[in-house]
């Protein structure tokens, strides 16, 4: 390999984190992100203002080898720099914005109330005021489902980013398609956060009684739930199992012949309202066997899958 720095080198977290523990270095990657291109050791100082080169030389070396590396006498950001300075900037590391119970222009599509959002936890959650609710509990990262409020028709992740200069209506579009391709992600496999594995199950409700709202024993309107746990980072999901169904090819082409677009919808409230309100009708348990119907207007798509989510039948409906 070259000279020193251009090789990256793996770090403990608690390193790297200690690495990352100083105003001057955490600024010297914002500017080296800034940056368009490499600089040089002088144009990199006298961006940061500072006053001592001594000190500017002792954080950069700190740097160096992981988070910055240099090549021909100029330093620019290695990945781990770059995600540090990504995750620095969308703030999902550092602001805790608030955004209280407000309603948007978007309207319920069972219903036609305004839809109300809030932010909280990394997350949009989206109530109907007058609708009995889709969840009875909100799926949040921290210690597990808490029991949500009336009318809660489910989270959104969102970094606090997603905020800056929305409108409450636009918070909320934007959050429904944050959260269609980190399902995407989900459905093909992988971690949105990571890129590892993540490890789908599915859970089913064997008294299922939703027609009426929240089930009393699985605390959902799905009889057949989707969960799914990263096996690298913390990240986990829940939700109705037909999501899962986002990265086989008969769903999508399905949506994109009804003129949905289900990776970047310009109607996400229609998007939505196909992909909850499916039919779900058990056909077997021993083997597990599912039907999922779609329905777009007076078009239908009936899905038949195992307990792997695999399509393994269209069978046609009468
Ligand atoms: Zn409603
Ligand atoms: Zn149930
Ligand atoms: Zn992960």
């Amino acid at each position: 390999m070259s000279d020193e720095g251009t090789q990256t080198t793996r770090l403990s977290p608690d390193d790297a984190f200690s690495a990352l523990g100083s105003e001057t270095r955490v600024r010297i990657l914002r500017e080296l992100g800034a940056a368009e291109e490499s600089l040089a050791f002088s144009e990199l100082y006298e961006r940061l203002d500072l006053s001592d080169s001594a000190q500017f030389n002792y954080h950069l070396d700190k740097l160096l080898g992981h988070f910055v590396h240099k090549v021909d006498d100029e330093y620019a950001l290695a990945s781990p720099g770059e995600r540090v300075v990504e995750a620095i900037l969308s703030g999902a590391v550092t602001d805790e914005p608030r955004l209280e119970r407000t309603a948007t222009e978007q309207r319920c599509t069972d219903c036609d109330r305004r839809l109300e959002i809030e932010w909280q936890n990394g997350s949009v959650e989206v109530y109907c005021p007058s609708c009995e609710s889709r969840w009875d509990r909100s799926w949040g990262r921290v210690g597990g489902p808490v029991e949500a409020d009336s009318g809660y028709m489910g989270r959104l992740p969102l970094p606090p980013a997603g905020l800056d200069g929305r409108s409450p209506t636009a918070v909320y579009r934007a959050a429904q398609t944050w959260a269609n391709l980190e399902l995407v992600a989900v459905a093909a496999g992988l971690c949105p956060r990571c890129s590892a594995t993540v490890t789908r199950d599915l859970s089913v409700c064997a008294t299922h009684e939703g027609d009426d709202g929240v089930c009393s024993a699985c605390e959902s309107t799905f009889a057949v739930r989707l969960t799914a746990h990263c096996t690298n980072c913390i990240f986990s999901t829940g939700t109705g199992a037909a999501w899962g169904l986002l990265a086989t090819p008969e769903l999508p082409a399905f949506l994109f012949e009804q003129g949905l677009n289900p990776l970047a919808p310009e109607n996400p409230d229609h998007l939505d309202t196909v992909l909850n309100d499916y039919e779900e009708d058990i056909v077997s348990t021993e083997p597990f066997r599912a039907d999922f119907t779609f329905a777009v207007g007076d078009e239908q798509l009936t899905l038949r899958v195992n307990r792997s989510l695999e399509v393994i039948d269209t069978p046609r409906r009468d």
